[in-house]
């Protein structure tokens, strides 16, 4: 082939690639390639056409999307980060959810509270900036921290004014759902051609937010309903005075909220939006239930990603029936077997359901279900799809569903752990499975985050036998004439996913713990032995202390029985030797802040009359503290509420400075 003839195929090729991608991404909402490799299209593209100017095509990219083509949208940076929300699915979820407050606060009366209670909107998250009054960004959540930038997009939405009116703060997030009204929606549907049509609301409105073509975006009737609030130069006593204020402005929040004194109020408040909901323009999924207090909510602070003060009360799921064609068995990272119905495929509030779990055979045998029986599926928000209960059996197939005796993958024998209903396989570092499984955990989101690195390639890889451990990752490039070659690769995506494995090397201290995969480890444990251990050599020194992992606050024994466990194990030790090789583990420096608490070890006793143990917990670790449950000759402090136990006289005996109840605050600043 000459010259030319190649570099028209070029650019044909990625005319097609460019335009799949860009509809993936905001049509579809659907990425399949991370935003760099997107960017490296076009750029390949811009190359090309700048050498070639007599190839480029009727149909070029750059031609269709305006002069240039615009890469994916740019990030934001919210100034405080925008967090999810925790679920209460019951009366009684709601109850322990006020009691938790109380506790917290160390409340003796929970019917103190005032709560704010509005629908939960089923859209895209928005933060809106204001400085002086005028609207200077507006970004989606993203990952909390960092979001997509949709300023442009978002202007001609109505209850997003470009100027406040009235006395506004000098700054302000102003944080809100964008969303589609039902009626609305069904209208653009109509108009679009069978296969680009949105399936619900929710994309259709992610759909329009993300348009590259601003006048898509216009064109939409996208809505906006605040509901909360970010970086604020100006501080308000409660929700309801800022909803007040925002009235003011000009941006009107949602007239249907309401202010609950009890939780018998909220969950009368709870039915009555339930059972109006068909009559709402728009789709909603629950109730939000906030403290109104803004000191209060400043005092319950967050856990993780969720704020300890509010919760979305879930409404009840949505559930359809239908055929099960097969029952297959999967085997995962920590051998647990799940059996998970193969179904004939059914559409539920808008999402087709093709497989649902069954969690584990002890329940399929109790529900006598088996392959094409109709069963009753429900699928609530995100959680995977599950099969409830059967509905009508078939007789004609009369056999007894068996569990499997030996492991599905690898036929290994199978175990029960205590008090465990779930089947496992006994071959923790030999099946293919668990490897697999393992691998997957490594390159995710939560982990060492390898864009273009999912599932189905860590599969394809391992069957040819070019990974098998974690490390093997580092060492891809030794494969590269022949996967360059494999179906759905080339040099460009081979080049990329090296790219992007060489971007994820720099990996912080508790991630990389997380990526081990070590079973009772997830985000929080390992955060928190990060930030016990500080470094690795310490972590892998003291995994075999018992004493030390027992005194950490918030590790549980599963979790330490679990870290003796994998460190005692040499092919584990292994593979954190090679990591270390190929990975630059990023620590949390030490805090030389002025913090009277910084990296002090901390011991609590006795009942603390002002504060609950776990908010002194939750102050003192703010402040940097380390919490110990026993004291040993590590402990800095000793924390005395009343009645105060033998630790004093441990305390005493070790040289140990004990503080009161009032020498805490003080120290703390309260
Ligand atoms: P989730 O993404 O399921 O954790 O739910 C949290 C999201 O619910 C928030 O990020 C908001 O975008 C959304 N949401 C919808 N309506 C409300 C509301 N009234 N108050 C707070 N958040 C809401
Ligand atoms: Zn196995």
């Amino acid at each position: 082939m000459d010259k030319e003839k190649k570099v028209k195929n070029r650019l044909e090729e990625l005319a097609n690639l460019i335009k799949k991608h860009n509809y993936n991404y905001h049509t579809l909402d659907k990425p399949e390639i991370s935003d760099k490799e997107f960017d490296k299209l076009v750029k390949e593209n811009e190359n090309l056409e700048k050498k070639y100017p007599n190839l480029i095509l009727n149909h070029s990219p750059n031609k269709i999307y305006g002069s240039k083509v615009k890469s994916n949208f740019k990030k934001i940076t919210h100034v405080s980060q925008m967090y999810s929300l925790s679920n209460a699915f019951d009366n009684k979820d709601v109850e322990d959810f006020v009691k938790r407050l109380a506790k917290f606060l160390n409340l003796s009366d929970y019917n103190e509270f005032e709560f704010i209670c509005e629908p939960k909107i089923d859209g895209l998250s928005l933060n809106l900036v204001y400085k002086k009054g005028k609207l200077v960004s507006a970004g989606t959540r993203g990952n909390g921290l960092v979001g997509e930038n949709v300023t442009q997009n978002i202007l001609n939405i109505e209850n997003i004014p470009r100027k406040l009116i009235g006395e506004f703060p000098d700054f302000i997030e102003i944080r809100g759902e964008v969303f589609l009204n039902k009626s609305d929606f069904e209208k653009i549907n109509t108009k679009l051609e069978k296969k680009s049509k949105f399936a619900n609301p929710r994309n259709a409105a992610a759909g329009s937010l993300r348009q590259l073509d601003v006048s898509v975006s216009h064109s939409r009737p996208l809505k906006f309903i605040p509901h909360g609030i970010g970086e604020c130069s100006k501080n308000f006593n409660l929700i309801e005075d800022y909803y007040n204020e925002l009235k003011k402005w000009n941006i009107i929040p949602n007239h249907l909220i309401k202010k609950c004194n009890s939780i018998d109020e909220v969950v009368k408040y709870y039915n009555q939006i339930d059972q109006s909901r068909s009559n709402i323009d728009y789709d909603i999924d629950g109730l939000v239930v906030k403290i109104n207090s803004f000191k209060l909510q400043k005092r319950l602070g967050y856990v993780g990603k969720n704020p300890r003060w509010a919760i979305a009360v879930k409404f009840s799921a949505e559930k359809a029936n239908t055929k099960i064609k097969s029952i297959d068995f999967q085997v995962g990272r920590t051998g647990a077997i799940t059996p998970v119905a193969r179904l004939e495929p059914i559409n539920i509030g808008g999402v087709i359901i093709s497989n649902a779990s069954l969690h584990n055979f002890d329940e399929i045998i109790k529900k006598n279900i088996n392959v094409s029986d109709i069963v009753e599926i429900e699928r609530a928000g995100d959680v995977i799809p599950y099969v409830t209960r059967l509905i009508k059996k078939n007789y004609k197939l009369n056999v007894k569903f068996k569990p499997p005796i030996y492991c599905p993958i690898c036929k290994s024998d199978l175990f029960k752990e205590q008090n465990e209903a779930i089947l496992r396989c006994s071959n923790t570092y030999g099946c293919s499975s668990q490897k697999i499984g393992r691998l997957i955990h490594f390159v995710g989101k939560k982990s060492l985050n390898i864009d273009g690195f999912g599932e189905k390639q860590i599969k394809q890889l391992y069957n040819l036998k070019y990974i098998n451990k974690v490390e093997d990752i580092f060492n891809l490039n030794k494969f590269r004439s022949e996967i360059i070659k494999l179906d759905g690769w080339g040099e460009l995506s081979f080049s990329n996913l090296i790219d992007s494995i060489n971007n994820s090397k720099k990996i912080s201290f508790d991630k990389f713990i997380f990526s081990l995969g070590i079973r009772f480890i997830g985000e929080v444990n390992a955060e928190i032995l990060a930030n016990e251990f500080k470094t690795l050599d310490v972590f892998i020194s003291s995994s075999n202390k018992v004493n030390v992992l027992e005194n950490i606050d918030g590790l549980g024994p599963k979790a330490i029985s679990s870290i003796i466990d994998y460190f005692s194990n040499d092919i584990n030790i292994d593979t954190i030797k090679n990591l270390k090789k190929h990975l630059s583990i990023v620590y949390a420096k030490n805090t030389t802040s002025d913090n009277f608490f910084s990296n002090k070890h901390l011991v609590f006793t006795g009942t603390l009359t002002e504060l609950s143990r776990e908010e002194a917990k939750y102050l003192a670790k703010s402040k940097g503290a380390k919490i110990l449950s026993a004291i040993s000759k590590k402990t800095d402090f000793l924390i005395a509420g009343e009645k105060a136990g033998s630790k004093i006289d441990k305390a005493s005996k070790l040289g140990i400075k004990i503080l009161d109840e009032k020498e805490f605050l003080k120290k703390i600043n309260l």
